[in-house]
């Protein structure tokens, strides 16, 4: 099945879903996540109409960011600090800021090509230990340090919840939305007008993401692979 029929259902199904939990489907940005597809099957994407992608590597971000500039792209994966310039130069969303060293190198980063970059913090929800992520606890601190830099604007939280079981993983999304919340108490209204992004969901869990209040779901097998089964709810 080609991409755009993958992705047409997966609209399809957005809608249904929203439907169910009474959400607005335009307010659900679907991420293609694109990591382990190449440039050619990136193109089939666009023309099927999906605009945002996400990437895990700077160096394909950098080569796919530069074939497709038109194109909106995230980038989801581990952050080295001496690929932070790379990184900044392409994402026009980072989901997955969590080391409170990376502040200060991504504001000269972005002082640098003369933009404010948007971020998410990243949040291990689960406690997970083969997950990164801030602790729960430690957001608020890292975020109060996060909001002083000029060229960095926190826009929400980002997680990934445990693979395998749905319950749990619901549990880890309501999780998030509960913090954010709560987070954004601490801000100005300005800076909480701003923060208002929950990235989470991936190709099994994005449904209880969205009930959970996800406003962006980063999908990648299920758009980009014909093997992928979505497990049972
Ligand atoms: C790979 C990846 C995804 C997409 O995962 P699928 O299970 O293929 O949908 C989403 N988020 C992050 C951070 C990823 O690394």
């Amino acid at each position: 099945m080609p991409f755009a029929q993958h992705y047409q259902n997966t609209l399809d199904e957005l809608s249904r879903v929203c439907a169910s939990c009474g959400r607005n489907p335009r307010d659900v940005k679907v991420i293609a996540v694109s990591k382990t597809v190449g440039i050619e099957a990136v193109r089939a994407a666009v023309a099927a109409g999906a605009h945002d992608f996400g990437e895990n590597r700077p160096d394909l971000l950098a080569e796919k960011a530069a074939a497709l500039p038109g194109e909106t792209w995230h980038f989801i994966g581990n952050i080295q600090s001496r690929k932070i310039p790379e990184i900044v130069a392409n994402a026009t969303l980072v989901h997955s800021l969590y080391k409170e060293s990376h502040l200060a190198k991504f504001d000269a980063a972005a002082q640098a090509v003369g933009k404010v970059q948007d971020v998410l913090l990243e949040v291990n929800v689960s406690g997970e230990e083969s997950k990164s992520g801030l602790a729960p606890a430690d957001v608020a601190d890292v975020l109060a340090h996060a909001v002083e830099f000029s060229h960095i604007r926190v826009r929400g939280l980002m997680t990934m919840a445990p693979q395998g079981d749905l319950a749990v993983a619901r549990e880890c999304f309501n999780g998030l939305a509960a913090l954010r919340d709560q987070l954004r108490t601490q801000l100005s209204a300005e800076q909480a007008a701003a923060f208002n992004e929950l990235s989470m969901g991936m190709s099994e869990d994005w449904r209880e993401a969205v009930c959970a209040g996800a406003t962006m779901v980063r999908i990648g097998r299920a758009l980009f692979s014909d093997t992928f089964e979505a497990p049972d709810a």
